[in-house]
């Protein structure tokens, strides 16, 4: 956007780009390098199965390494990124390297474990999407039905048609899909059984509101429906943000299935997962 202005010659040359303008772009063009600068590593969360006790996957979470402004959020970048148009190189490293790891995690005899990678809006409209995923998949030799793409409600209402065909042909392929931060989108109960959804995670803020200072009867009133829900529609469950033990045994009494939070780990590298692989 600032080349645009700077050739109408409104922002660039004249002296009147602010501080904010400057950092801005400065941070555009740091991140437009970050990719072949290996700037960029995943980091993991296991998700722990509650039947099992036992960690039945990882999310994979970005995490740039900047070596002037230090570790940058992905809930700053990501945003900067799809507004840039360089989500998919982004997703397309995302999706390899977690795939990658799977195959590792695999081979070194978990083989039960799955992988859930995070899938932002334009990355799934994009035209490549579906041809990238296909390549990923035959590339690492992964099987599908491990790998879980997670996308938001607002990705899914927002041009609803297409992307549920996308949603379908992840399906064919024989991927599983979840619905991320479940419930602080639009929400409509419907779309639950009308879309090919594997898996709901209930989004952070109704878990931490349980069992809190002056703890909110309505929220877990929320949480118990929504896992009724989700048994009713044989649906998985995945309680996101869980910090406490008491969340936990609350969760479990509800029939929840699986969480995962700062109880369990918080995210680490992949040298961290293979410890908490071990120690089981
Ligand atoms: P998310 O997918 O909902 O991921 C969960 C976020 O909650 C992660 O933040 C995780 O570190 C944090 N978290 C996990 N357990 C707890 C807990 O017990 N307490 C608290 N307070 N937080 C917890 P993170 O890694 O900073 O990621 C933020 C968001 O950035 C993610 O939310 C996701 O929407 C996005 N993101 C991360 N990696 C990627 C990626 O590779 N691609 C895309 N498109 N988005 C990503
Ligand atoms: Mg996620
Ligand atoms: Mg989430
Ligand atoms: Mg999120």
């Amino acid at each position: 956007r600032a080349k645009k202005k700077g050739r109408s010659g409104t922002a660039f040359f004249n002296g009147e780009m602010n501080q904010f303008q400057l950092e801005r772009l400065q941070l555009e063009n740091y991140l437009r390098h970050a990719l072949e600068k290996n700037e960029m590593m995943l980091y993991y969360q296991p998700q722990y199965c509650l039947k099992e006790s036992s960690i039945s996957g990882f999310e994979a979470l970005i995490r740039w390494n900047h070596p002037v402004l230090g570790i940058i959020s992905p809930r700053d970048f990501i945003p900067l990124a799809e507004e840039m148009g360089i989500i998919s190189d982004i997703g397309r490293f995302v999706m390899l390297e977690a795939c990658k790891q799977l195959k590792i995690w695999h081979e070194e005899g978990n083989q039960r474990l799955s992988v859930s990678v995070n899938v932002s809006g334009r990355q799934l409209q994009s035209l490549d999407f579906i041809f990238e995923v296909k390549e990923i998949l035959e590339s690492t030799g992964i099987d599908p039905t491990f790998l879980h793409l997670e996308l938001t409600e607002t990705i899914m209402i927002e041009n609803v048609q297409h992307s549920l065909n996308i949603m379908k042909e992840l399906k064919a392929l024989g991927i599983k899909l979840s619905i991320d931060d479940f419930g602080t989108g639009y929400s409509a109960l419907s779309y639950i059984k009308d879309l090919p959804i594997d898996i709901l995670k209930i989004d952070q803020t109704f878990i931490q509101n349980l069992l809190n200072d002056g703890y909110n009867k309505t929220d877990i009133a929320i949480v118990k429906a929504i896992i009724t829900m989700c048994q009713v529609l044989m649906v998985d469950v995945v309680a996101e943000g869980v910090e406490t033990a008491e969340q936990m045994a609350l969760l479990k009494q509800f029939g929840c299935q699986h969480i995962q939070g700062y109880y369990i780990s918080k995210p680490v590298d992949r040298e961290a997962a293979r410890k908490l692989l071990q120690k089981r």
